[in-house]
């Protein structure tokens, strides 16, 4: 019998509005709540999303 290990897969949680993943879904539901009301990112929020921590380790490094 074969038991291959099993594989989490990394679910990564997509504001509807602007389409910017969190690994929190708590951020994801401030972000979609926000840019339901606002249609624009707030800053704060959008820090948390992973495209921008992936720009942050970029440039850190
Ligand atoms: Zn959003």
């Amino acid at each position: 019998m074969n038991t291959k290990p099993k594989k989490e897969n990394i679910h990564f949680y997509e504001c509807p509005e602007c389409h910017l993943h969190y690994k929190e879904k708590e951020w994801m539901s401030k972000c979609e709540a926000w840019c339901n009301e606002h249609h624009s990112c707030n800053l704060e929020i959008t820090a948390h999303a992973i495209e921008n921590e992936i720009t942050k380790k970029r440039l850190s490094s």
